[in-house]
């Protein structure tokens, strides 16, 4: 969009969006700015099937067809794209945080799918990228803490609120090999849960390697799933969860013993700290200071950052994230849904 057309207000932005047409040129310029690839093979041999919206990749292979929604966060949401053009504009413009109730007022959804809408944008925005893991990811899970027994009665109830029976905490990882990291602390190993997280952060189609754990069965319906069994060996080939092996042995090296007495909402800040320094780990400190200043300060991250394009963009989109100040009650009871989940501690930025 150009600067004589761009909308101003968030009433200009809702009419702007409300043409699908004009939506999707908008999200696949964005996403493609080389032009559309196929999210399977990446090939850019693809021609747009206009009655439907989607185009269609002339590679041999399954998902031929794919929407320009494939592999974001958007993608397992039966909210129309306009919707969520217009939810992001809200929470990249109020400088004073948003709930969820406002943005459901704002834009005509439930409460609780405004609240989900929140949730993956923060997400977004803290990755910055709409874009979820793909290719080959390694998934698995650890367990931090569990000195309880020597906490008295009244802390270790306050402390360990939350915790896995043994009173340590999960702590689930996905990574992208080569890539980005994301963490998140899971209240029990369910397959529902453990589930839930990869089809969170994790595109369909990808390559998943996990250990024998018996909640990862299934996920062969969405993706290629590698199982080791480490009963037998620790890899086959490059069937290996190695990579989150080494992770979580950095990770153990620093957490455990600093913070197994810290409360779950501040370990989650750390693990937030530890997968930002992983991703991070191929910059210089200069600039792993100014990205960490920019994410301190009133994030500005450009559409292009957003969608995974690196490239500088002028749109800028900016998140404040209210530190210190108290916030209303409904936006406070936002806050709770997110520790409660775990919402705040995925990411790689
Ligand atoms: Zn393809």
């Amino acid at each position: 969009m150009d600067a004589n057309t761009q909308p101003q207000t968030l009433l200009e932005a809702m009419r702007y969006f409300s043409d699908p047409d004009v939506c999707l040129d908008f999200v696949a310029l964005l996403r493609w700015p080389n032009g559309v690839a196929c999210p399977t093979c990446g090939s850019v041999d693809v021609r747009f099937l206009a009655t439907r919206r989607v185009w269609e990749c002339k590679s041999k292979h399954p998902r031929k067809q794919f929407s320009v929604k494939v592999g974001t966060i958007f993608e397992d949401s039966p909210i129309g794209l306009d919707k969520w053009l217009a939810a992001i504009w809200m929470i990249a413009n109020d400088k004073n945080g948003i709930s969820s109730y406002e943005i459901a007022r704002g834009i005509g959804v439930t409460q609780k799918s405004a609240w989900f809408m929140l949730h993956r944008i923060r997400l977004a925005m803290q990755t910055g990228t709409f874009q979820k893991l793909s290719g080959d990811v390694e998934v698995d899970e650890t367990f931090l803490g569990g000195k309880a027994r020597n906490m008295h009665k009244d802390v270790r109830e306050r402390k360990i609120h939350g915790r896995g029976p043994s009173g340590k905490i999960i702590v689930m990882g996905i990574l992208e090999r080569h890539g980005r990291a994301r963490l998140a602390v899971v209240p029990n190993r369910d397959t529902t849960t453990l589930q839930a997280k990869v089809r969170e952060h994790v595109a369909p189609g990808a390559t998943v390697y996990t250990d024998e754990l018996a909640s990862y069965a299934g996920l062969d319906v969405d993706y290629l799933h590698e199982v080791i069994n480490h009963a037998e060996s620790y890899a086959r080939g490059v069937v290996h969860t190695n990579g989150m092996e080494n992770f979580w042995s950095l990770l153990g090296r620093t957490v455990d013993g600093t913070y197994v007495s810290v409360e779950p909402f501040h370990l989650t800040r750390y693990l937030d700290e530890q997968a930002y320094r992983f991703d991070h780990r191929k910059e210089n400190d200069g600039e792993r200071f100014v990205g960490t200043f920019e994410g301190t300060v009133g994030r500005r991250l450009t559409y292009d950052k957003l969608t995974g394009n690196v490239e500088s963009s002028d749109v800028l989109v900016t998140e404040r994230q209210g530190r210190g100040k108290r916030k209303p009650k409904e936006q406070r009871d936002d806050r709770r849904q997110d520790a409660n989940t775990g919402a705040n501690a995925i990411w790689a930025v």
